[in-house]
């Protein structure tokens, strides 16, 4: 019972699904750069002090380390240690961006757009290819690079497009943590998260294409450079790191949509492309701010939301009558810090506070993903650190959440290889309760105020 849903579901109906899932584990291994030596086999040299065996077929990873046998704790194979971990996935080292997307977002997106939280964390040693797997190539036009983020925004609104039978409403933000501080990174909007009834309207002409639609065409491919230039011709005021941090950030519980950081914007977006110009602004912002506080993003978390609410009729199950229903679900795609233990380098002033201070959050992270491995274990410390407070529901509750630890498969890198294939296993221990997150009571019935949304939908479509 260490796992029990921290956000109850208001109708009873949702009870029937409450079932316990462990938190699904891939790895991604980046390619080896030519002038390092491989740890793979058979690519690696016998005589190397590191070898890897990736097996994505059987979901295995091998490790053989060999170490000064003055550090091998009287082992009987004195100096050299063999490791064999099994995963729910293993990618190639040659799989492409949409290789990744589409062996990891498409369940969770499901879910997310029927109700069900989702939550992707990439984890893994600076360099290991974290934000390379969900946010792209920073600046980077080329489609093929894509990170998951992105995907994901395309994939969702297609989904929502193509949906004749409910109405979608998609609103963003875009959090960094850094030496436990949270900078809003789509901070400079005015618009927050009320939505205007023109925003609406046009949610719902959204959802009306049905394949005819005779607003201007779209390009198929977003081109990222000129969207760059876009949003700098606008013109408007750039944020500042100042404005980005605000000191007035609480976290409440909300019922049904878990755990929130009040005073986050949350952007409403319309369109793919609107989407993706609020993510490409994120980045940007989150280069801002790296430069003007001198700090290096390997040393951040960061954390895009999408949260999707749906408004949809359902027929009771007794009566057959139709009844209004909104879920709300949001998805969490997580940049996690470098995991690398920067302690023992010879760090001074602020770099060493810095690496103190990073090494505390993952550690924080680590803490509460080993109190919920254990079954005896009541309290799970998720207030200790802001990452881990606002992903409570990500984890031992209402969410599916994925892990994807990045791995770099040089002989030098061996050790935190090691340390994240370590990090990742404990990971599989975590089970969190998905529940479908389902709206008030006033929205409910056949003359509640959802009703009367779906109602004026469904003349429209008619
Ligand atoms: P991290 O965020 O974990 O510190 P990055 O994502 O910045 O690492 O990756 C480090 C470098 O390696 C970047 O230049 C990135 O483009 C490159 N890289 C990482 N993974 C891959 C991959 N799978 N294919 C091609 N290049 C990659
Ligand atoms: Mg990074």
């Amino acid at each position: 019972a260490a796992a029990l849903p921290r956000t109850p579901a208001s109708s009873a109906g949702a009870n029937a699904d409450r079932k316990t899932q462990r938190v699904r584990v891939l790895v991604r291994p980046r390619p080896v750069d030519a002038s390092e030596v491989s740890a793979l086999t058979p690519e690696c040299p016998p005589d190397a002090r590191a070898a890897l065996t990736l097996e994505p077929a059987q979901k295995n990873v091998n490790v053989r380390v060999k170490r000064d046998p003055r550090h091998a704790h009287g082992k009987v194979d004195a100096g050299e240690e063999r490791w064999a971990f099994k995963f729910d996935g293993v990618f190639a080292p040659d799989a492409t961006q949409e290789d990744v997307f589409e062996g990891s977002v498409p369940p969770l997106l499901d879910g997310v757009l029927h109700g069900y939280n989702g939550t992707i964390f990439a984890y893994g040693q600076t360099g290991a290819g974290k934000t390379f797997t969900m946010m792209g190539k920073p600046g980077n036009a080329d489609p093929h690079t894509r990170g998951l983020a992105a995907r994901s925004i395309t994939a969702l609104f297609r989904a929502v497009e193509s949906a004749a039978d409910a109405v979608y409403t998609i609103r963003m933000s875009y959090l960094e943590i850094y030496k436990e501080q949270c900078y809003d990174l789509l901070s400079t909007d005015a618009e927050s998260d009320g939505q205007t009834a023109s925003s609406k309207r046009r949610a719902k002409a959204g959802n009306n294409h049905g394949g005819s639609d005779d607003d201007e065409d779209e390009p198929d491919e977003i081109d990222r450079a000129a969207m760059e230039r876009d949003i700098s011709s606008r013109n408007r005021p750039r944020s500042t790191s100042k404005q980005m941090l605000r000191s007035s950030f609480q976290f409440a519980t909300h019922a049904q949509e878990g755990t929130t950081l009040l005073g986050l914007s949350r952007r409403t977006v319309r369109s793919e492309e609107e989407a993706l110009t609020c993510l490409f602004e994120g980045d940007m912002n989150r280069a801002i701010a790296s430069h003007e506080l001198n700090y290096s993003s390997t040393r951040s978390h960061c954390i895009v939301t999408l949260w999707v609410e749906r408004r949809f009729s359902e027929a009771e199950s007794e009566t057959g009558i139709m009844r209004e229903r909104v879920t709300s679900a949001k998805l969490h795609l997580v940049d996690l810090a470098g995991s690398e233990r920067v302690l023992k380098t010879n760090s001074l002033g602020s770099v060493l506070q810095e690496a103190k201070a990073i090494n505390k959050s993952l550690s924080f992270l680590e803490q509460v993903v080993v109190a919920l491995g254990d079954k005896r274990r009541e309290h799970i410390p998720y207030r200790q650190s802001l990452l881990t407070h606002f992903l409570q529901d990500s984890l031992g509750g209402n969410c599916k959440s994925l892990l994807i630890a990045c791995v770099w498969p040089a002989v030098s890198h061996a050790e935190q290889t090691l340390a994240t294939l370590k990090f990742a296993t404990r990971m599989m221990r975590v089970k969190n309760v998905p529940v479908r997150n389902n709206m008030g009571s006033d929205l409910e019935g056949p003359n509640g105020a959802g009703a009367k949304v779906v109602q004026a939908y469904k003349d429209e479509i008619r």
